[in-house]
């Protein structure tokens, strides 16, 4: 028994590292260092810019007319709402559990976040949802996918029809996945994407917006700062519809750059094939903890095809005070957990009521509850199958030892 510490299994690949950027992806973005072309009005003759071409590339992957290459999801979010017309002071639904980006966007468009609790799956309470939509009178929802978690988009709809609610997705963490078969991106007015490091492309920072709106992407390319260069733009609507908009619409100068987007050129190709990887890891990691009745696995509705690119349980008979020796074992071990219900903001871990300058006063005991007990881990596609296993097996013996009876 001396020698158990000695024995036990530890897992040691790091939970943040990527794969490299495809080298197609290099030899561009070295071409375009060497042309010095960097930003993406810069084009010779007859050139189209890499970001142009982007644009066309991510439009026709998602099914969609238009599309916006951008500085970054967040800033997607928020031109999006401006875009869509939201008026300074007008609030705007969310799902509670998301990512700062999220109200940070929101408040920077000018809106006032009022926050919809979620159910065990992490996705919107759509009761709550239908409640908020009468009490708020908001004119717009900005559903977060938060972890790839899809609600039931069909009567998420229906609620946005009923109420007059525009419907704009956060897909950050959505992108490759479906619902019914329909791309995810495709059920609301708008779609954000990031291509920040840790999301389904990888560009350092980036972003992407989507719509089959003209005016609407008229508007998201002028707020982008095209100045009067959007014929530049071909995932874009007809120079015609610019005619007001172009003298209407304020610059929030956040372009995407040739270099980043050259980079991504490279990787859309190996988007698909990278779900599919996320998903066998996740999935080898889902059975080994499901083998362990104390941890709670999220269900995954038959009609969602998500991308398993992290994995959230719960571990209801965990007692608060061992959460954080919890934590630290797995740690010990080489498996890096994030604790979703920390009072104080960790990391990117930060929940609802640690956005203080929301300064609302909701109170979501459902979201939580649910948060107190969520753990998550990032699942890089640097991991093998195997690596799931070990991992699985030093989670479940950690829950064991902790749990009481
Ligand atoms: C990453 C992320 C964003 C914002 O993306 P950035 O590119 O980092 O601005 C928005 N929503 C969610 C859920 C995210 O994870």
């Amino acid at each position: 028994m001396i020698s158990s510490i000695m024995t036990k299994l530890t897992f040691n690949k790091p939970f943040t590292q990527q794969e490299p950027i495809p080298e197609a992806g290099i030899e561009r973005a070295v071409e375009v260092m060497r042309c010095g072309r960097l930003h993406r009005y810069n084009v010779v003759e007859g050139e189209t810019a890499e970001a142009a071409l982007l644009e066309s590339e991510f439009a026709d992957y998602m099914g969609q007319q238009y599309c916006l290459a951008c500085a970054s999801g967040g800033y997607a979010l928020h031109i999006a709402l401006k875009a869509a017309g939201l008026q300074a002071g007008e609030a705007v639904l969310t799902n509670a559990f998301t990512l700062a980006p999220v109200p940070g966007a929101i408040n920077n468009a000018g809106g006032v976040p009022v926050l919809v609790e979620i159910d065990q799956n992490y996705c919107v309470d759509l009761h709550h949802l239908e409640q908020m939509m009468q009490e708020s009178g908001a004119r717009f929802f900005m559903i977060s996918h938060m972890r790839g978690h899809i609600a039931d988009m069909d009567a998420v709809v229906t609620l946005c029809d009923k109420y007059n609610v525009t419907l704009i997705e956060d897909c950050a963490h959505t992108m490759g996945a479906f619902w019914k078969g329909q791309r995810s991106g495709t059920f609301g007015k708008i779609a954000c994407f990031s291509t920040q490091t840790y999301k389904h492309l990888n560009s350092g920072e980036g972003g992407f917006l989507t719509t089959d709106d003209a005016d609407i992407m008229a508007r998201a390319v002028m707020h982008s700062g095209s100045y009067m260069l959007f014929e530049r733009h071909d995932a874009a609507p007809d120079p015609s519809i610019f005619a007001d908009i172009k003298l209407d619409t304020p610059n929030y100068s956040g372009r995407m750059d040739n270099l980043r987007a050259a980079i991504l050129r490279a990787q859309l190709p190996l988007l698909d094939e990278n779900c599919r990887r996320w998903n066998d890891r996740y999935q080898a990691l889902e059975q080994s903890l499901s083998r362990n009745s104390d941890i709670q696995l999220s269900h995954r509705p038959e009609a969602e095809t998500y991308v398993g690119s992290s994995l959230q349980f719960r571990v209801e008979a965990l007692a608060e005070q061992n959460i954080e020796t919890f934590v630290q074992n797995c740690a010990s071990r080489g498996v890096e957990l994030k604790w979703f219900g920390g009072k104080q903001p960790h990391g990117f871990t930060s929940r609802y009521d640690s956005w203080r300058y929301l300064n609302n006063q909701q109170h979501l005991p459902k979201t939580l509850a649910i948060l107190t007990t969520t753990f998550d881990l990032r699942i890089p596609l640097t991991f093998e199958i195997e690596d799931m296993k070990v991992i699985g097996e030093i989670i479940s013996d950690e829950v064991s030892e902790l749990v009481t009876i």
